[in-house]
């Protein structure tokens, strides 16, 4: 048998500043007004690492959580428990109901059928509005007020779906989740995500809702100088070698020498959530040394340039430029891909 005590060290991880977390937390509850920031950390924190995250935003005074399913919510239950409220996106569906009814967090009730399931349990609830973006909520003209009666709604919600641009239909939503609130019984009101909360005041109400920026994203110009980068990403070489003039590099030799000079392999690949959009576009840097990628991403490794930094062997760690705009401007993806997609092979290590 082999020796569970002997490390065996990470070849790529991913460097979590909670500083800059808790900084870009103060920054979108100062920015949201009178409102006070909640934190949405559904998707095992954006990939992050849910625990590590709740705990650094309790620190920061956060005290409502959004996950998206049951399991996102006893995964920190304990931490939670009589510090922060915890809301259930997804809702709870029939199966949940042995588990919910006994939970510590609140579901956000998505339809007329929730409310009637949510209903014989007295528990405290949010209530999720449909107000143009047709994924989940109820539609303003079913809210009759009877059919809410003896529920004890939290947060009565909508969610904007186009909050990154400037077109018309964050206006409409404004408009249609307004009308839903002269009706609905809530005790606080919440809209803003990320985005949400640079369209301004009358976008904030009671509880803003930020996800994205917390982890480093920027959908809007507003936050740009605001958001800071929290996960930087790094691999280490784990060969070198030379090219001559017409070497390939890669599955299907996306990249061809047209001079001899070095590359590193680095131990990471699109497993890692390091994607194929970065083949031939994605940057590691050491130092001020540029360092493109060379050819197709493979699963577990990718091929660099060293011309810039000829020095670097075996062992060396490099910098992957990971800013979530600039990487996604390379690739293609989402940032939100970009963030949820880091693998679980990488180690995370907290600073
Ligand atoms: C994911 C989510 C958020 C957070 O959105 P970001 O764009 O990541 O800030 C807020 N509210 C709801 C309902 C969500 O599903």
């Amino acid at each position: 048998m082999s020796d569970p005590d002997i490390p065996i060290p990470a070849t790529a991880r991913v460097k979590l500043d909670r500083a800059a977390l808790v900084a870009n937390w103060s920054a979108l509850d100062r920015l949201s007004g009178k409102a006070k920031a909640g934190a949405a950390v559904k998707a095992n924190g954006y990939g992050l690492g849910v625990r590590d995250v709740v705990s650094c935003l309790l620190a920061a005074g956060c005290e409502d959580f959004f996950v998206a399913n049951w399991q996102e919510a006893r995964e920190i239950e304990d931490l939670t428990a009589g510090k922060a409220a915890v809301s259930v996106l997804n809702g709870v569906q029939k199966a949940d109901m042995p588990f919910a009814s006994r939970s510590p967090a609140k579901p956000v009730l998505n339809s007329l059928e929730q409310v009637q399931r949510w209903l014989p349990t007295a528990r405290p609830c949010d209530l999720m509005i449909n107000s143009g973006m047709n994924r989940l909520g109820i539609n303003v003209a079913d809210l009759q007020p009877d059919i809410l009666t003896g529920l004890t709604i939290d947060i009565g919600m909508s969610h904007l779906a186009s909050a990154d641009e400037d077109g018309p239909q964050n206006r409409d939503q404004l408009a249609c989740y307004k009308a839903a609130l002269e009706i609905l019984p809530a005790c606080r009101t919440s809209l803003a995500n990320s985005a949400g909360i640079a369209l301004g005041e009358d976008y904030h109400f009671d509880v803003t809702r930020p996800g994205l920026s917390l982890y480093g994203g920027v959908q809007r110009p507003e936050l740009e100088k605001v958001v800071r980068q929290v996960a930087a990403l790094q691999a280490e070489i784990i060969q070198v070698r030379t090219l001559e003039v017409g070497d390939k590099v890669g599955y299907n030799a996306q990249y061809i020498a047209c001079c001899p000079h070095p590359i590193a392999i680095l131990a990471i690949g699109y497993a890692d959530g390091y994607l194929r959009g970065f083949s031939g576009r994605g940057i590691f840097r050491h130092g001020d040394a540029k360092l493109p990628v060379l050819g197709r991403v493979s699963m577990d490794m990718v091929a660099i340039d060293l011309s810039h930094a000829p020095g670097l062997s075996e062992g060396d760690w490099v910098d992957c430029v990971y800013d979530l705009p600039t990487a996604s401007a390379q690739s293609g993806l989402s940032q939100y891909e970009l963030i949820t997609g880091l693998g679980n092979r990488l180690s995370r290590e907290w600073s």
